[in-house]
Order: C-alpha cells, then sequence, then structure tokens
C-alpha cells in the first residue's frame, strides 16, 4: 500500500501571524511541506517569485482557471490566488503531508473535495493587537491597512468552519499546539496502519 499523505489548511485573518507559524512548523516537522500558491496580487517588498509565490497576471491565471489547474481558487482583497492540483497531488502521493495556506473560500472548497483533510484556524489574541500587527507589517498603505482590517472579521467569522483553533498570542505556545494537531493526526491508526504495515504483519502473523 502506497503512503499518502495528509492535506491541512491553514486560515488565517492578515495580521494573525499565520505564515511565520506555518514557517516554523516546518521547520519541527519532518515530511511536511507548504503549498505555493499562484495569485496575481502585486509582489510587496522583500517578497520572492517562486518562493512566496508565483505571482502571474490575470490572464496567466485566466488560463491556468481554463485548464483547471487549480485544486481551489478565490478571489480575495480584488487579487485572485489559486492552489496548484498537479502539485499537491504528486506531493500528497509522494506520502508527504501538505500544508495549504489559504482563505476560508478555498479551505470550504478543499472540505467539499478532500473530506478527510485537516482544517486549521488561527486568530489573534485581541482586535487591537490585529490592528497593531497590520499596521507594524508597514508594507501596504493605511486604506489598505483599514480595508484588511475589515476582511479580517469577515475572515475570522468563519472560525467555526474549522476541525481545530489556535489563538497565536504566544508565539511558542500557538507554534507547539499546531505541532500537536499534527502529531495527533499522525498518530490515528488509518495512519499509523499506512506507516507500520510491516511492523503490524510481524507483529500479527
Ligand atoms: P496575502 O496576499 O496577504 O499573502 O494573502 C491574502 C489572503 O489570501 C490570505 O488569507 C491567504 O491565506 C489567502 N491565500 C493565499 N494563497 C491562497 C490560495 O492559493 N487560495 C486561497 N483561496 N487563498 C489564498
Amino acid at each position: 500500500m502506497s503512503i499518502r499523505g495528509t492535506l491541512y489548511t491553514v486560515s488565517a485573518p492578515s495580521g494573525a501571524g499565520k505564515t511565520s507559524l506555518v514557517n516554523a512548523l516546518l521547520q519541527q516537522c519532518a515530511d511536511l511541506t507548504v503549498s505555493i500558491s499562484h495569485t496575481t496580487r502585486p509582489m510587496r517588498p522583500g517578497e520572492v517569485n517562486g518562493i512566496n509565490y508565483h505571482f502571474v497576471d490575470e490572464s496567466e491565471f485566466t488560463a491556468m482557471l481554463e485548464q483547471k489547474a487549480f485544486l481551489e481558487h478565490a478571489r480575495v482583497f480584488n487579487n485572485y490566488y489559486g492552489t496548484s492540483r498537479d502539485w499537491v497531488e504528486q506531493t500528497l502521493a509522494s506520502g508527504q503531508d501538505v500544508i495549504l495556506e489559504i482563505d476560508w473560500q478555498g479551505a470550504k472548497q478543499i472540505r467539499g473535495l478532500v473530506p478527510e483533510c485537516v482544517s486549521i484556524f488561527i486568530l489573534p489574541p485581541s482586535l487591537e493587537i490585529l490592528e497593531q500587527r497590520l499596521t507594524g507589517r508597514g508594507q501596504d498603505d493605511p486604506s489598505v491597512i483599514q480595508h484588511r482590517l475589515a476582511e479580517a472579521q469577515l475572515e475570522m467569522s468563519h472560525y467555526v468552519e474549522a476541525d481545530y483553533l489556535v489563538i497565536n498570542d504566544e508565539f511558542d505556545i500557538a507554534l507547539s499546539e499546531l505541532q500537536a494537531i499534527v502529531t495527533s493526526n499522525r498518530l490515528r491508526q488509518e495512519n499509523q496502519r499506512q506507516r507500520n504495515a510491516n511492523l503490524l504483519r510481524d507483529l500479527l502473523s
């Protein structure tokens, strides 16, 4: 039996610290990787094409959409975002677990397509701290930040749809909670059965 990885969705309002937490989680957990989305959003200072996102223009995005290249896609803050179907399917088939850092619309599509996926929602500890984090990033102008704050509250209202809820107050605690989710999922009997097929066969022979 080939080992198939688990698909995780991680959603959060902008400014909740999702990307930093996911990057730290990747450092801690073997066989866990994150999907790099395609987006039509302009690149921010410090971002690198192919590392943070695959940055494409709208005609490229539309062409990929028509080719059914996306497992899910959504329009967020007037930009389009999509997850590469081939990359996710190949990576899961190789036995690696995959994280999709996507908004609530994308997570909903994934739950419909892959009911066994594990969905996680990250929230900030207060609205004040969320505001500070959005302003502190200093990469967008104030009107964009105000718009993002309103969008953040809309995004946060979807926490009820997720399997797990993590509050990012203390970074290290939130990180260990994410690790606990991955570990407990890996210990599920059906996943352990795949990983330990030889052992189980020997024990029961
Ligand atoms: P940002 O532009 O700040 O990097 O991301 C804006 C929002 O788009 C975040 O909520 C992020 O999770 C979401 N997002 C990023 N990539 C994707 C994707 O491939 N699909 C969907 N549905 N949302 C995405």
